[in-house]
């Protein structure tokens, strides 16, 4: 009976044979590096899989990941080399061989380095290769380099790493197996992506606690237990508060305090004084503190003592001093920081931040997670057991990108410190390389002395300063730096200004530049604050010549993107599925908390068009140059088979350290260090295009003070030498720039700026208002805007992306379903906002689920007509619009910088708005559509995987 209803046998192929080659690689679709396998077909790439393997992603592939596909078959992709024939923005370019783009680049390049190396300003956008990149502007004696970071997360990185030694995503993590409260703060899923659903599936099977502290409900956000929608710019304030409900409760680690963080070191009181505010030292330089027992001073980190927490001590010699501690406790057990007294402000109810506080308390202090690991501590002293408070806490850019950002970020490192919660189980983890000492070395380079024509710097031209003696200053004083990074208007800019280069250059200030030189960087458009104002200056003639007042302007990218269009010489590059690339230790790594990793990319397909990878180009360009490094004695190419030449044979700082930690000396079974290894990249791709080591488990927490950790980390030249990283609640490098201001030392701040600094380099962490808020009418200008990152979207990559496009093809602006009835909109109305600086009309939709006076929308997808070779009428184009066009670089004074005082992160989400209602059929502004060149205007009216794009 069944055979007779079964029918004829059917043959079903259950698994086809969707490709007959598979290639490892890492994935570009986003900052988050995950392992991929590409599928070939013939020659073609048929699909993307996860690495299974891989320590990032495990086999998960996000929605980008999978359509990176499409990033390869972009009608948007360049094609050949392009000269600039017609006017700025023109878009009339002629086609020119490889031959003569090098040559006209060299032929500019050299004769700025012959004469003053520093009027070439070299900026790269979301590039993964600034240990190549930042070393080549060393090389060619440029201090005038940075990549994206000072648009993005500085305040995160420079927080952290100047308070514990390290910092949220490439430098930490929460520990998701033993975490039971989760706090995540603003912005943060867009980095670290998969990770972070691999971690919060973890999180939520096992029951812990996710609170999301977010304007906006969206995101990750949107899977949280508990969601505080707290008014943007305020989480410094709110985090304050619950640090003065836990120092009331005594709901603290004091020994964890005592012994692990800066809390017992005395600090000078001696107010005028030279030395008020600093650490007391002993002769040998080590910070003392003031045992109780002995009622004298001691090493401040000895085993064996009492140091004392609070209270004023005098010392033998007359001096006072008051213990860090102390110093804290003071100010946040004022009023002024309790819920009642900061819930207005920051939105959340008095009660839900005292709930919170409780809630970390109790977890801290009676869900300790013990593992049965011995561990031995930087002292000898030898621990049975590792035991932590499973508190993790994770942010990224929404709370730093904020001109109060740095010690916003600063405020949520206090926070892990009195809970004892920094790499102990349960907590923030450290990723290899670091801890580093906060701060760490190196310095940046780019004082008077280290330049001249033909030379190199002595080092990098990013570091990190410890006072005010490390600045780049001219003999005046004055700003070294185009982008006046690590001047007094931005002492702690770890990661440079990309925002204020553009402004600067065309204003001359400090001084003219010849040439900028942009790697993926759209500075012309979403990667720019008022960019009317930028694309203005990028046309401005000088009356003097008559040239452009930045003269030249050389850019690489693998697409037509909106700023190409005013660039005089294009070099165009690869994809990211056509190039070799290397994600190194030395720049920003793959590590975990559990070892550290890096991972290459390789090249799955060859480039079917006249395009070159950019780092091929920059090695290229250094030998042709001649730089040192990219030649030999003799003249010749150093690295003549190019990047993976490079990424092999290079190294630096020392002669066994290179590009790649995986596979060293000669028989490729060295790790870390050793000598070249002509093999190492085929070993790379053997085992799936990465390398990890796994630490040991004595190693695993508490990498800070654990002494096979520090001592491992030194071998590995993570670290100068195995030393206790303690961490910094009270901070003497800010402090040491705040005595400055206050007229001691050989190297003062101008007048102008003293008050600014004395008023925001606080040794302990402070909240203010925004800059834009403090500067403008908040009843003129009554609402927050702010952007958030959709998760299928990175950049202004996704966004041109055939596939991705149709997850988000445009970009409403979102409105508390309340305010917007009070303005009697509905979804699909239209808008006006106006800010300080300027307005744009844009599409509604209301909602649920955000902070009641905040409106917000999607960044980077709003394009300019013409642009990404989007065919016209594209939604991108017609109701995708910016927030660029409402912030400005500057601040409502129109002089003073809009960005963090401390490191000159670009506070993009101070932003103040006034919305009304316009009736409108298009977003603006409207800028007039662009002109794709001949080499890229194939654009079909329906782009499909597999439909021939010629
Ligand atoms: S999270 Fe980022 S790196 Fe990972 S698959 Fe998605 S786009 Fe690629």
């Amino acid at each position: 009976m069944l055979e007779k209803l079964a029918g004829p046998a059917e043959r079903v192929e259950r698994s086809p044979a969707i490709s007959d080659e598979v290639k490892n690689t890492t994935c570009y679709m986003c900052a988050c590096r995950c392992g991929i396998k590409v599928h070939l077909k013939d020659g073609g790439i048929r699909f993307i899989e996860g690495n299974r393997k891989h320590p990032v992603n495990k086999g998960v592939l996000c929605a980008k990941g999978s359509a990176g596909i499409m990033q390869h078959f972009s009608p948007a992709r360049l094609t050949k080399p392009l000269k600039r024939v017609g006017p700025r923005g023109s878009g009339e370019f002629q086609e020119i061989s490889w031959d003569e783009a090098m040559q006209t680049a060299t032929q500019w390049l050299s004769a700025i380095r012959n004469e003053d190396p520093k009027k070439l300003a070299f900026f790269t956008g979301r590039d993964q290769s600034q240990s190549l990149t930042g070393f080549w502007a060393q090389q060619f004696g440029t201090p005038n380099f940075a990549a994206h970071g000072g648009f993005c997360s500085v305040n995160m990185a420079a927080g952290g790493i100047y308070t514990v030694g390290g910092s949220f995503w490439e430098f930490g993590e929460p520990d998701w197996d033993h975490a039971k409260y989760f706090m995540m703060f603003g912005v943060a899923e867009d980095h670290d992506s998969n990770p972070i659903k691999i971690g919060l599936g973890k999180l939520k099977g096992r029951g812990a606690k996710v609170v999301a502290v977010n304007p906006v409900r969206t995101g990750y956000a949107a899977i949280a237990d508990q969601w505080l929608g707290i008014r943007p710019g305020t989480d410094g304030l709110f985090v304050l508060a619950l640090v003065h409900e836990l120092l009331k409760a005594d709901a603290i680690d004091l020994e964890y305090l005592a012994r692990y963080t800066n809390a017992t070191w005395l600090v000078r009181q001696a107010p005028g004084e030279a030395d008020h505010g600093l650490f007391i030292r002993d002769e040998d330089g080590a910070p003392l503190a003031w045992d109780r027992s002995a009622h004298a001073t001691v090493k401040a980190q000895s085993p064996g003592t009492q140091p004392s927490l609070v209270g004023e001590v005098t010392l033998p010699d007359g001096r006072k001093a008051k213990a860090a501690f102390e110093l804290m406790a003071e100010r946040y057990l004022d009023e002024s920081y309790s819920p009642d007294a900061v819930a207005e402000r920051c939105g959340i109810p008095a009660d839900t931040i005292r709930e919170v506080a409780a809630e970390l308390a109790h977890v801290a202090f009676q869900e300790t997670v013990t593992l049965d690991i011995p561990w031995t501590d930087w002292t000898g002293r030898r621990h049975d057991k590792m035991v932590g408070r499973p508190i993790s806490i994770h942010a990224m850019r929404g709370i730093s990108a904020h001109t109060n950002g740095f010690h916003t970020c600063r405020t949520l490192h206090l926070l892990q410190m009195i809970l004892g919660a920094v790499d102990v189980p349960g907590s923030f983890r450290y990723k290899p390389p670091f801890p580093r000492p906060a701060p760490p070395g190196p310095k940046p380079a780019g004082k008077p002395e280290h330049l001249g024509p033909n030379q190199p710097m002595p080092g990098p031209p990013l570091g990190f300063t410890a006072g005010p003696e490390d600045l780049l200053l001219d003999e005046n004083g004055g700003p070294i730096r185009i982008d006046h990074a690590y001047s007094w208007k931005a002492p702690v800019s770890a990661h440079g200004l990309m925002h204020m280069v553009i402004h600067n250059a065309w204003a001359g200030d400090p001084y003219k530049i010849d040439t900028l030189f942009m790697y993926m960087a759209n500075m012309g458009w979403n990667s720019s604050m008022n960019v009317g104002g930028t694309l203005k200056m990028l046309t401005d003639l000088d009356e003097e010549t008559g040239e452009y007042k930045i003269p030249r302007i050389i850019y690489s990218d693998a697409f037509w993107s909106e700023t190409i269009a005013y660039a005089d010489l294009i070099l165009p590059d690869t994809t990211y599925l056509e190039r070799w690339d290397c994600v190194s230790l030395l720049d920003r790594p793959i590590s975990d908390a559990e070892g550290p990793a890096d991972a290459i990319r390789q090249p799955v397909v060859k480039p079917d068009r006249e395009v070159r990878p950019f780092q091929e180009v920059v090695i290229e360009l250094g030998y042709r140059l001649g730089l040192p490094a990219f030649t030999n004695d003799d003249g010749t190419a150093k690295f003549p088979g190019g990047y993976p030449d490079y990424l092999t044979n290079h190294t630096r700082g020392a002669p066994d350290i290179g590009p790649l930690a995986g596979w060293r000396g000669l028989q490729g079974d060295e790790h870390g260090r050793g000598a070249p290894n002509p093999k190492q990249l085929d070993r790379y791709i053997e085992n799936g295009c990465f390398w990890k080591h796994h630490l040991k488990p004595g190693q695993l927490y508490f990498k800070n003070v654990n002494k096979d950790y520090l001592e491992w980390s030194a071998g590995m030249g993570f670290i100068p030498e195995a030393k206790p990283i303690i961490l910094q609640i009270y901070s003497e490098t800010l402090q040491k720039f705040r005595l400055a201001a206050e007229g001691h030392g050989p190297i003062q701040p101008p007048e102008e700026e003293r008050e600014r600094i004395a008023t925001y380099f606080d040794p302990l962490p402070i909240w203010y208002a925004p800059f834009e808020e403090a500067a403008i009418q908040t009843d003129e200008f009554p609402l927050h805007a702010i952007t958030q990152r959709p998760a299928a979207m990175y950049h202004s990559w996704g966004s041109q992306n055939a596939w991705l496009r149709q997850i988000h093809g445009s970009n409403p602006l979102f409105v508390p379903r309340p305010l917007g009835e009070k303005h009697g909109l509905e979804d699909g109305d239209w808008v006006r906002l106006t800010s300080h600086h300027g307005s744009i009309v844009a599409p509604v939709k209301l909602m649920e689920g955000v902070n009641a006076d905040t409106i917000w929308t999607w960044n980077a997808i709003g394009k300019r007509k013409g642009a990404w070779n989007l065919k016209d009428g594209s939604p991108e184009t017609t109701k995708g619009f910016l927030l660029n066009h409402l912030i400005s670089e500057l601040l409502p004074d129109k002089k003073t910088s809009n960005s963090d005082p401390v490191t000159g992160q670009a506070a993009w989400y101070d932003l103040r708005v006034r919305m009304e209602k316009v009736s409108a059929e298009h977003a603006e502004p409207l800028f007039s559509a662009l002109e794709p060149p001949r080499s890229v205007v194939n654009r079909p009216d329906i782009l499909r995987y597999g439909k021939a794009i010629a």
